[in-house]
């Protein structure tokens, strides 16, 4: 179980408070306004942003103290954090090893992430070679090998088409099932939130609420997500 226990986020005259939890291996949509505190509120989940009141707790290990690269948690952006100089095959290896200098048994384990992401036989091209959706595979395919059990995405698919964002949808939320990892997606499309996900959780007037049944949520909403669904 994810919990975030009494927190407060300040950054400049902005506050976030949260207090809530989400069980391990939920799919939660994460939806509010622009500039209501998404990224925000996953950042602090991440490490990247502090917290200045309260603590993130995961399966009773508090990861309050802890740096981004110390938290059990894979963060994908919408830019997909893809390094331009290398190819698919060690983009998906930086995953594992920095060096980029892999065992055979983890060059079986990139390969294997590859096939499960549909990218077998890409491995030698560069990112500048691929389709956007075929990006997004590859930095999935590198989440899927540093096997964290928390994934937060920030709206990563929302520059790919409808069609190639409901595939990508439904690969992360496959993936995350078979693996058991607990998925939280910023989304400012509540169609994905109705997609991927039966819980969500609402970002407005300073504080992350929820999670909430999402279908609930989105045919009753309360009046800060009234006025932002319009
Ligand atoms: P959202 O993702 O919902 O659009 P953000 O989390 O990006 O919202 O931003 C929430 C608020 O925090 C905004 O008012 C933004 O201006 C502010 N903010 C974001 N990052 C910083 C920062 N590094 N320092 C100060 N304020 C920030
Ligand atoms: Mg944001």
């Amino acid at each position: 179980m994810l919990k975030l226990d009494g927190v407060t986020i300040r950054q400049d005259d902005f506050t976030l408070t949260a207090d809530l939890c989400i069980p391990t291996g939920a799919h939660v949509a994460v939806i509010g306004p622009s500039g209501a505190g998404k990224s925000t509120f996953l950042g602090a989940i991440a490490g990247f942003v502090p917290v200045s009141a309260g603590h993130v707790i995961w399966d009773r290990q508090d990861l309050t103290a802890l740096g981004p690269s110390g938290r059990p948690v894979s963060t994908l952006f919408q830019d997909n954090n893809l390094f331009p100089h290398l190819n698919v095959f060690q983009n998906i290896a930086l995953g594992l090893k920095p060096s980029l200098r892999v065992t055979t048994t983890e060059r079986a384990q990139i390969d294997q992430a590859m096939g499960r992401v549909g990218l077998s036989g890409f491995g030698a091209r560069k990112p500048a070679q691929l389709s956007g959706g075929q990006q997004s595979r590859v930095a999935l395919a590198r989440v899927l090998l540093r096997a964290r059990p928390l994934l937060l995405l920030d709206e990563p698919f929302s520059a790919l088409g409808p069609a190639l964002k409901a595939e990508m949808l439904t690969l992360v939320g496959d993936i995350c099932a078979e693996t058991n990892i607990t998925l939280l997606m910023v989304t400012h499309d509540v169609g994905d939130a109705r997609v991927i996900s039966e819980q969500t959780i609402l970002v407005a007037d300073g504080h992350a609420t929820g999670p909430f049944p999402t279908a609930e949520l989105l045919d009753n909403p309360p009046p800060a997500l009234r006025d932002y669904l319009g």
